[in-house]
């Protein structure tokens, strides 16, 4: 079977700055996979990538069999990934419908378009109670939950989500994990990069922890949360 992304010896530069430095994985459809690791590692550089937002240095990416080299950001919208970016970048003088027609707007199909809206305020009901509010009142929370919506309304095969439970309460920050795990069991598989390694592995078929450009250890979610090399790291344990 063939994967719905492979990621093959990517290496990435900022100018002379090698953010990513040779790093292999895949993807199966269907699975939550996560990028963890401390600041600087690479993970968001490697959504970026991912995305068309940065060109490579070298290496290949492959989505569905299809290589990605030289397609544009739009159009690999198109092909059926998004991104909901670290920071959220909503558009804060804008209604939440508005955020969210925004993520659409490669789209022509208005009945889709529409019924997307509204699996959106089934997903998020706050979303639905506030739809003509300006999102830039919304709590970070809520921000983050319209960061998502947006990238759902492209109806994406692979959503890749960066740090979203970034500065969240943990109440808010389960209701994000929870949802991921909804979203995958509705069929959209996703990539999601954590500084939370604890919520990112207890969900994650496959996690991947990279250390300043590399990827030095991966496995099973499950395996990962009881290395103990991984407990020291990122869970905070001695
Ligand atoms: P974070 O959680 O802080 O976003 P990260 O693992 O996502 O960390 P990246 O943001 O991908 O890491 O950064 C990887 C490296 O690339 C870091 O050394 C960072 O300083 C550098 N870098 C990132 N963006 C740029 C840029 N626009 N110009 C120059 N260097 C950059």
């Amino acid at each position: 079977m063939t994967a719905l992304l492979e990621v093959e010896d990517l290496r990435v530069a900022y100018g002379k700055i090698e953010a990513v430095k040779g790093i292999s994985f895949s993807i199966e459809a269907g699975q939550v996979v996560t990028l963890i690791g401390t600041n600087g590692a690479g993970k968001t550089t490697t959504l970026r990538t991912i995305s068309g937002l940065h060109p490579p240095l070298s290496g290949s990416i492959t989505f569905e069999g299809r290589p990605l080299a030289h397609v544009p950001a739009h159009d690999i919208v198109a092909l059926g990934i998004a991104h909901s970016p670290e920071g959220r970048h909503i558009f804060p003088r804008m209604t939440v419908e508005e955020n969210l027609l925004l993520g659409a707007f490669l789209r022509k199909d208005r009945d889709g378009i529409q019924a997307d809206i509204d699996r959106a305020y089934d997903l998020f009901p706050i979303l639905g109670e506030r739809r003509k509010q300006a999102a830039g009142l919304f709590s970070g929370g809520e921000q983050q939950m319209l960061a998502m919506g947006r990238a759902l309304m492209s109806r994406p095969k692979l959503l890749m989500l960066d740090e979203p439970s970034m500065g969240l309460s943990p109440i808010m920050m389960q209701k994000i994990m929870a949802t991921i795990v909804e979203l995958q069991s509705q069929g959209t598989t996703i990539l999601l990069v954590e500084q939370n390694a604890q919520a990112a592995l207890s969900l994650a078929d496959t996690g991947h922890v990279m250390e300043v450009g590399r990827i030095v250890l991966s496995g099973a979610g499950s395996d990962l949360l009881t290395d103990e090399s991984v407990r020291k790291a990122y869970l905070g344990e001695d």
